[in-house]
């Protein structure tokens, strides 16, 4: 097998796709605690759960037994529209590097929303039509989790309400019409159409948003209105498990052409990503059977695993869902306005934080001017205008390249390409017009948001 030569880019047929998501907390020794009720601090049960999420949701979300999850029959024919996503090997850019290691990149960009959202949305989606609900509410911070959610509910008929971060909303007026186009509703957030959003601009007058804020207006709207429940993009343990669909696939592929990795990268926002892309490679880690180093980047600017603690925190700004044990900034942590405005999150999934904190993940933050020179060599030498957020997992793939280099190891290095950066315009202009800021929280900052994490006792940190 070694001696086959390896293609630019590896498709599985369809028949090759996976028919399973796999569930990493089947194999983890230590599970991630579970969410909490901040009222009772006791562990939700699911009929807590199911008055924010759909039922089957809520089950997958609890669910810490089973391996292997049958994706349903529709979903795998929705996959079908966009996938499986290829997986490129990176010769341009090895050869641009002058490096002996060897780059792969699974890209999840090849749909209209851009990113690998959509392998969440429509599981999502799927779900909620199933218990016959009418619709769903949720946030959208960069845009392609809103782009995502309308066009799986488009596809299946469900109402769909986008709380949009403000400063996105504004700053990303084609993915904001994407959304609308699709049928879905596009409202800046923080809105006066809930109370929680009226009480933030009340005290935030201009108030940009932020995830956490949007989060907490979209639960409120589903929770007072019938036939509705929330979904979320990234962080939640279900949607780390839709995503097992990318690595599931990688693996499949590399294992077509006997290809380990010997380093897996992935930028880590909420985490769901880095979660999926690593799954089947950690799944093995996890059981013993073969070794990887998976490494976890941030921006510098919203720095969670290597500059937040590890605590029960509120996973939004509103302090209206459940408690998660996780890294994080604290909840009322308000990040500069980064352009990967996927990685403006405060926490992290509670899997990908157990994983780091057990020191199976490694993490590292990089500056925003880095990231967009990687972006640029990327394009030049691939071809392929990476997002923002994806461009983070690229500048360190280049490191560890470039350390190949003088080391003369020939390590097979794997990285997430998460999205198209079509939309990302304003932020190359910024980059190319020199203006771009490298804001960088003090520690004073991070500690002034931490202090507001709530303590209770079993949550000392
Ligand atoms: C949302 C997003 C991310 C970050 O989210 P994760 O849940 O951490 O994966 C990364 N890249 C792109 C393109 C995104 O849209």
């Amino acid at each position: 097998m070694d001696t086959k030569k390896i293609p630019y880019k590896i498709y599985l047929n369809e028949e090759e796709m996976p028919q399973f998501w796999y569930n990493m907390r089947a194999d983890m020794k230590n599970k991630p605690a579970p969410l909490l009720n901040p009222g009772t601090l006791k562990p939700c049960t699911a009929e807590e759960l199911e008055h924010v999420f759909c039922r089957e949701l809520v089950k997958q979300e609890l669910n810490e037994t089973d391996r292997y999850i049958p994706i349903p029959q529709e979903i795998l024919d929705f996959y079908k529209m966009y996938r499986p996503s290829p997986l490129t090997r990176a010769y341009c850019l090895e050869k641009k590097l002058g490096t002996p290691a060897k780059i792969y990149y699974k890209f999840e960009g090849n749909n209209t929303s851009g990113s690998h959202k959509l392998n969440s949305a429509i599981a999502q989606a799927f779900y909620a039509k199933e218990q016959g609900l009418k619709g769903v509410t949720t946030e959208t911070g960069a845009g392609q989790w809103g782009t995502a959610m309308s066009m799986a509910c488009a596809y299946l008929g469900l109402d769909c309400r986008v709380y949009q971060v403000r400063c996105s909303y504004e700053q990303k007026p084609h993915r904001r019409e994407v959304i609308r186009t699709y049928g879905a509703q596009a409202i800046p957030s923080p809105s006066m159409e809930t109370e929680i959003g009226r009480k933030i601009n009340a005290e935030y007058p201009g108030c940009t948003g932020s995830l956490g804020c949007a989060i907490s207006e979209a639960v409120e709207y589903a929770t007072k209105h019938d036939g509705y429940r929330y979904v979320l993009g990234s962080v939640l343990s279900q949607v780390l498990l839709h995503q097992s669909i990318i690595g599931m696939e990688a693996k499949a592929a590399m294992d077509k052409y006997g290809i380990k990795p010997d380093v897996i990268i992935g930028c880590a926002g909420g985490g769901s990503n880095l979660g999926g892309l690593i799954s089947p490679f950690m799944g093995e880690k996890l059981r013993g059977e073969k070794d990887y180093q998976f490494i976890a980047i941030e921006p510098a600017s919203c720095p969670s695993l290597t500059r937040g603690v590890f605590a029960y925190d509120f996973c939004d700004t509103g302090e209206v869902c459940p408690m998660q044990k996780m890294y994080t900034l604290g909840s009322q942590f308000m990040p500069s306005a980064n352009h990967a405005g996927g990685l403006r999150y405060h926490g992290m999934s509670a899997i990908v934080s157990q994983l780091y904190h057990d020191g199976y993940i490694e993490a590292r933050s990089v500056g925003q001017t880095e990231v967009f020179k990687a972006a640029e060599l990327f394009c030049r030498s691939e071809g392929t205008l990476p997002a923002p957020e994806s461009s983070h997992a690229i500048k360190v793939a280049i490191d560890e390249a470039l350390k190949c280099k003088e080391t003369g190891e020939e390590k097979t290095i794997l990285f997430g390409l998460t999205g198209t950066g079509y939309f990302d315009m304003k932020a190359y202009e910024a980059f190319n017009n020199g203006t771009m800021s490298d804001y960088i929280p003090t520690d004073e900052e991070i500690k002034k948001a931490t202090d507001l994490i709530p303590r209770f006792p079993g949550n000392e940190f």
